[in-house]
């Protein structure tokens, strides 16, 4: 799959998907139909289906409060199939892994709430797929890939979570971080701007905006400005965001100065957190192998089993 491979930190997909959806398009032959098979969110689960994830083990830990837990739980047969009819389509990908959430996600606050998959930081979407993938498949079943060492000795790379290298904050904006506030505090002409990457309902609620507005303009032949949605939801906190909401935001950084909106959007730019690589040990000389290719046979094998059909797996 060589065009997910660039596709390996957030921002990037995040990129991808605005573009995608912006687009006016003609549909692909391969472009399943959009089927939503629904999940009943109302299921009941038990407690001791979930497993406890330290929010600080996350790609967006700094964006946590301390003492978060991350609860998830395997996937069901029903959900697996649900999510293996998803496309190679970046904003499809989305949202098939939110109805696999729905069910097998839930934030626990360290004052006892406990919210939806709605509260995951959208950063940490990826990450938690291959946690929700250890839980569901034994270690058997985890994805590998094959890189040589400069050893020579060929490497198995195998994809779970503990390979997984993060990115930290990047060196510059660590002055501008608040661990107390667990955002940036970034201040801006005569206003101090809270920042911190969205959560995967503020990055759901600005999707199904910018697909509306989209279909809205196709007929005008118009193009969205996105410059405005790749910096508005950093500096929204919570879970949701309505139509109305979203546009008062926009309207607010269109009436900002510009050099304030540059400064602003130069900060926002620059957060480049996520995944960084996978590691594996060579066999022979002990060396750390890495590999930056986070999707190595595309966004379906997230969640399902490998193929042994096919011949690279
Ligand atoms: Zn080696």
């Amino acid at each position: 799959m060589d065009t997910n491979k660039k596709i390996i930190e957030e921002k990037d997909t995040q990129d991808v998907l605005l573009k995608y959806l912006s687009q006016e398009r003609k549909p692909e032959i391969n472009e399943a139909p959009t089927t939503s098979i629904n999940i009943n969110p109302n299921v009941k689960v038990s407690e001791a289906d979930f497993v406890a994830i330290d929010a600080q083990m996350m790609p967006m830990r700094d964006f946590y409060p301390i003492g978060t837990m991350i609860m998830v739980r395997p996937l069901k047969t029903t959900e697996i199939q649900a999510y293996s009819l998803v496309t190679e389509n970046i904003a499809d990908v989305y949202d098939k892994l939110n109805n696999a959430f729905q069910s097998s996600v839930r934030v626990k606050y360290p004052n006892g709430e406990i919210k939806s998959y709605l509260d995951v930081k959208d950063g940490d979407r990826f990450y938690l797929a291959y946690k929700i993938r250890e839980l569901t498949y034994s270690a058997a079943k985890v994805l590998t890939v094959k890189e040589s060492c400069e050893c020579g000795t060929e490497t198995t790379i195998e994809y779970f979570t503990h390979n997984f290298n993060l990115l930290s904050i990047p060196e510059p904006l660590k002055e501008y971080y608040d661990s107390y506030k667990r955002c940036f505090v970034l201040p801006v002409g005569n206003t101090v701007y809270e920042i911190a990457p969205p959560s995967i309902g503020i990055q759901r609620d600005i999707t199904n905006y910018i697909a509306a507005l989209a279909k809205k303009n196709k007929d005008k032949k118009t193009t969205i400005d996105l410059s405005f949605v790749k910096t508005v939801p950093f500096l929204i906190k919570g879970n949701s965001i309505s139509e109305k909401g979203i546009e008062a935001k926009i309207q607010e950084f269109k009436s900002m100065d510009r050099d304030d909106f540059n400064d602003l959007d130069n900060f926002i730019t620059a957060i480049i957190l996520g995944v960084d690589t996978i590691k594996g040990v060579c066999p022979s000389c002990d060396s750390e192998v890495h590999t930056s290719n986070l999707f190595p046979y595309g966004f379906k094998s997230l969640l399902t089993k490998p193929n042994p059909f096919t011949s690279n797996n």
